[in-house]
């Protein structure tokens, strides 16, 4: 279920650019593969359940010997399961990846599809994998909606749903395409600093006043409820003022501390946010 008003999404998307433009944030683990299809399909496999900094370091323990679907259909799964053990359900998603590379090889000549239709069928690919690859990987216009999007997009209220499916279709009917591709790195890099699941950091947020929940919080009154549901679901903060705030909060000044390490092929700087029908 959607609400009527027309929404903001340029005006959102570049207070969000402009803010993570530089600084000591978190990066979307998905923002420093852009342009490999194969590292975005894999990697986003081996994300699944499990935090960016895992998935960071065994994708590039898993794709320093096997970089492509070659090499990894002919790979020990339990060689894999050793590289990628940083990840939740390593031992299954050993072997996930190992069949979705040899698929890639029996079907494709080792090339990741283009289309939503042959990626979904592939294993271990459901909707928000197949989109980060047409996203990151081609610069095909889709959303892909994990949690933090899901959750970002309920407090917005722009979508009141109760699933990242439902989100998905909701903000398939709603978003302008143009704007479908640079939509997730920025809502999940908004997800990872400000707009966290717990204690969202609406007192520095630059799209506060885009907001329903934000707006509330401002005025002292409980944010929205989610659709069919109690405040706090699909993350809704509970209502506490944004002057009030909770503790341990960090400044979005503030350097972070233990900010995840990259490996050598993550270091490089992404590729600029690509908004869709710019190639
Ligand atoms: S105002 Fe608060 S709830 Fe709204 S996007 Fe910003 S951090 Fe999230």
């Amino acid at each position: 279920m959607t609400t009527d008003r027309p929404f903001p999404w340029e005006a959102l998307l570049d207070r969000l650019s402009e803010l993570y433009r530089a600084g000591d944030w978190r990066r979307p683990y998905l923002g420093d593969h852009a342009e490999d299809p194969f590292q975005v399909l894999i990697g986003t496999i081996l994300s699944q359940r499990t935090r960016d900094e895992a998935t960071d370091l065994a994708s590039a323990r898993l794709f320093a010997r096997y970089p492509d679907a070659r090499r990894l259909a002919r790979a020990p799964t339990r060689t894999l399961a050793t590289l990628i053990r940083p990840v939740g359900f390593y031992r299954t998603k050993s072997r996930t990846v190992r069949r979705c590379a040899e698929e890639l090889l029996a079907r494709y000549g080792g090339e990741v599809p283009r289309t939503y239709e042959a990626l979904v069928a592939l294993p271990g690919v459901g909707p928000k994998t197949a989109n980060c690859v047409l996203v990151f990987g081609y610069g095909i216009p889709a959303i892909p909606v994990d949690t933090h999007v899901h959750r970002i997009a309920n407090r917005l209220g722009v979508v009141r749903t109760e699933t990242p499916e439902e989100t998905e279709a909701a903000l398939r009917r709603t978003v302008d395409p143009r704007y479908w591709i640079p939509l997730n790195p920025l809502l999940v890099q908004h997800g990872q600093n400000l707009c966290r699941p717990r204690r969202p950091r609406c007192d520095a947020c630059p799209i506060a006043g885009l907001c329903a929940t934000g707006r509330a919080l401002r005025r002292g009154r409980p944010p929205p409820r989610p659709a069919d549901g109690p405040p706090g679901r699909s993350g809704a903060p509970r209502g506490r003022p944004a002057s009030r705030p909770g503790p341990r909060r960090q400044t979005p000044s503030r350097p972070r501390t233990s900010a995840p390490r990259r490996s050598p092929r993550t270091r490089r700087r992404p590729a600029p946010l690509r908004r869709a029908g710019s190639r």
